[in-house]
């Protein structure tokens, strides 16, 4: 069985979806998966959708869920919809009695000792662990026997043993054997269901056209796509496997350890464009480079681009990245941030403008701003220097230029120049050892409050 992936983007409006589970906050590699996916949808007019894979009741939560949208949100992934499977339980049912009528569901009875034994053996034996199918070879009685003790079965879907193959959108021409593969479980004992079957009811349902997801689910494509063919699916559903983002130590990252999360970032003052440029170009062959807008990221993106081999995040360059992005961003970019500090009016974009360079975090701006705004007294600055520097002092209306032209008239009387010079005023306008351009910020401070900065306390 062959399923095409050749992907015409004439044809029909991609859909895609990111599906992760609300047993944890996602972090940066679960990032990677929701951005390849947006930028996908957004690249070919598609559609994008949020599924909360919340069928596992025990571990799924609410707060999770909740936590996974203000995560998406702060990163700019605005989902087109959004669904829950928890919600959608008479859709997987109705496809399991379909199965099971067609014979590809059968009712199982094994303890999980006597499968663990059946393995050990297996191994024992050189043989690979595969499932034996010893269910299907039950009787009605043998069948009725397990009931009456009370066992209660989980369902099995009986895999065709034939290779299936794909034409993978990142790692190309794929295959699977699936005589290779256990018949997998996709009904518990108790009833409830594990991801296989209702992911591939969802997708049907939703007309997902793209299944883009990280390499970890290889294998349950060739189950996937025999699942999606014994449930009817009218179209062929493309496949792209992405690298998986591994920690700076190698390891892998998951949901349940909250090792790099999106939330625990965002709680360090990284900023959410470093995040997904990082998540989004680490291990591609595109560099890692500051962008200033994620519809530039968008532009960027290429499905193409993404490398075979594990992708290393690097906790450190985000660090890095994410000052190289604030320092670039425009005052468009950061209005309603800044304006959330107060920081608003006609100097707001030229103080921007001027502090933006001088960020390790944006929330550093507020001290920036209260530098233009606050009282500040410096007490060390010799009287004939003050004096001086006060007598020089131009009348407004003042810009730019006005910094070097005082400064150039309080150098002629004092003859100081230099650091001997620029320090001492730097300290009594800021209280700062360094900082912005002072000729931006002197237009900022204003006369009066340079005056009253340069006045004796
Ligand atoms: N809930 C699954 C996961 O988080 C979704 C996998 C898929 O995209 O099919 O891994």
């Amino acid at each position: 069985m062959t399923q095409q992936a050749h992907y015409n983007p004439g044809l029909v409006a991609p859909v895609v979806r990111f599906a992760p589970s609300p047993t944890g906050r996602i972090h940066i590699g679960n990032a990677r998966t929701a951005l390849l996916n947006y930028f996908f949808a957004r690249k070919h007019g598609g559609a994008f959708i949020l599924r909360f894979d919340d069928t596992d009741a025990e571990r799924s939560t609410e707060e999770f869920a909740l936590g996974i949208e203000v995560d998406l949100e702060w990163l700019g992934v605005a989902p087109d919809q959004k669904f829950r499977q928890s919600e959608r339980f008479a859709l997987y049912d109705a496809a399991a009695r379909r199965l099971k009528e067609a014979g590809r569901l059968y009712p199982c009875y094994e303890t999980p000792e006597e499968l663990e034994r059946k393995r050990r053996l297996q191994i024992a034996r050189g043989a690979p662990p595969v499932y034996d199918r010893a269910a299907l070879a039950l009787t009605d009685a043998e069948r009725a026997g397990f009931e009456a003790a009370g066992r209660k079965p989980h369902w099995r879907f009986r895999l065709e043993p034939e290779v299936v193959r794909w034409d993978d959108l990142i790692r190309g021409d794929s295959h699977i054997d699936c005589a290779s593969l256990s018949d997998p479980v996709l009904v518990r004992e108790d009833g409830s269901y594990l991801y296989t079957l209702p992911s591939v009811v969802d997708d049907i349902d939703a007309g997902v056209t793209h299944i883009i997801r990280g390499e970890d689910h290889v294998t349950n494509t060739a189950v996937q796509v025999q699942l999606f063919r014994a449930l009817g699916a009218q179209a062929a559903t493309h496949f792209a496997h992405h690298n998986l983002l591994v920690g700076a130590d190698g390891q892998g990252l998951s949901k349940r350890t909250g090792a790099l999360s999106i939330a625990g970032l965002r709680e360090t003052g990284v900023e959410s464009l470093a995040v997904a440029a990082m998540a989004t170009l680490t291990g591609s062959s595109l560099a890692v480079q500051p962008v200033h807008s994620l519809p530039e990221l968008a532009g960027l993106f290429d499905l193409s681009a993404i490398s075979r081999t594990s992708a290393r995040f690097d906790d450190s360059e985000l660090h890095a990245l994410s000052q190289r992005v604030l320092h670039g961003l425009s005052y468009d970019a950061v209005r309603d941030r800044l304006e959330a500090h107060d920081i608003v009016g006609f100097r707001a974009e030229p103080f921007w403008l001027a502090a933006r360079g001088n960020l390790t975090r944006f929330s550093d701006i507020a001290d920036w701003w209260s530098v233009i705004e606050n009282d500040i007294v410096v007490t060390a600055l010799p009287s004939d220097f003050r004096a001086a520097a006060i007598a020089a002092l131009p009348q407004e209306p003042w810009d730019e230029t006005t910094w070097s032209a005082w400064t150039q008239a309080v150098k002629e009387t004092t003859g100081l120049k230099g650091k001997a010079l620029f320090h001492p005023l730097r300290l009594a306008l800021t209280g700062r050892e360094s900082g912005p351009e002072l000729a931006k910020l002197l237009p900022l401070i204003g006369r009066a409050r340079t005056l009253a900065r340069l006045s004796p306390p």
